[in-house]
């Protein structure tokens, strides 16, 4: 399989499912928030110690990948010769959308259809790459939680989408912003074995190897499907929601299920 031809993860099995308005994000638009939940994990992680287990999805849950989109977007207008393009930058994105960062440096509607399917090839080519996820910034709070679940003696389970390859550049991106590194011990980072698997499948066959690293406590992803999944399975877990993000299918997350918008826990 080569770059051009890998599937869209991050979106749905089914495209004429996806919502097409497009303020239509996320299902989780407009949902409660409540950051009173990191107080209540901490606690749970505390009463625990060294058996707890949190878990961590990585995008647009710990890290936000939009320096990596607007480098894409950006590089894509030099291979394309498209100077609007260089001007893309990380603000420009609101959610998974390429029309909209280019509406946002001056692209006019009749041109998106010729110059979206390019900018689209490039990004395939690109984005699930180490060489530029190590671009990511860490989502606002989240460092210093995940340091001190850390401290608390907690077992972290970082679960993502990402696939081996990109280990490399994760890892490096990691410990630039601050996080603490896989070292399997303590710090675990889980990963796709292939691009090719759909994240959907891969967080589900991921839940047995996260519950042989302990007792779940915690477990912390914005896409609503898989905090779902994890809601179902670990039934004494406290699950969380991530307010950024998702792949816009119209899944909500179950009701019981908090949210909260990043990990500042002081607000
Ligand atoms: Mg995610």
């Amino acid at each position: 399989m080569t770059t051009n031809q890998v599937p869209d993860h991050h979106y749905p099995r089914d495209p004429h499912s996806a919502q097409r308005d497009p303020s239509f994000w996320t299902a989780a638009k407009g949902r409660a928030i409540d950051p009173s939940v990191l107080d209540r994990v901490l606690q749970k992680a505390a009463e625990l110690g060294p058996r707890g287990v949190f878990v961590f999805d990585l995008d647009s849950t710990l890290l936000d990948n939009k320096p990596r989109q607007a480098r894409i977007v950006r590089e894509a207008g030099q291979h394309l010769e498209e100077p609007r393009l260089l001007t893309c930058q990380p603000e420009h994105f609101t959610d998974w959308s390429v029309e909209k960062p280019l509406r946002c440096v001056g692209i006019q509607d009749h041109e998106l259809e010729g110059l979206v399917p390019k900018v689209r090839r490039y990004w395939k080519q690109t984005f699930f790459t180490s060489e530029y996820c190590v671009d990511d910034i860490a989502i606002a709070g989240a460092v210093d939680f995940v340091r001190e679940v850390l401290s608390l003696g907690t077992r972290i389970a970082y679960c993502t989408g990402r696939h081996e390859p990109m280990r490399q550049g994760t890892v490096a991106c990691l410990a630039r912003e601050g996080f603490p590194v896989p070292d399997e011990e303590q710090v675990h980072l889980l990963m796709k074995p292939e691009l090719a698997e759909h994240d959907d499948d891969w967080k589900v066959r991921a839940r047995s190897m996260i519950a042989a690293l302990g007792t779940v406590l915690a477990a912390f992803d914005n896409e609503p499907i898989h905090i779902n999944s994890y809601f179902a399975h670990f039934r004494d877990a406290q699950c969380v929601h991530l307010l950024t993000d998702d792949s816009s299918r119209g899944i909500a997350p179950h009701p019981d299920i908090p949210s909260v918008r990043d990990f500042r826990r002081s607000r």
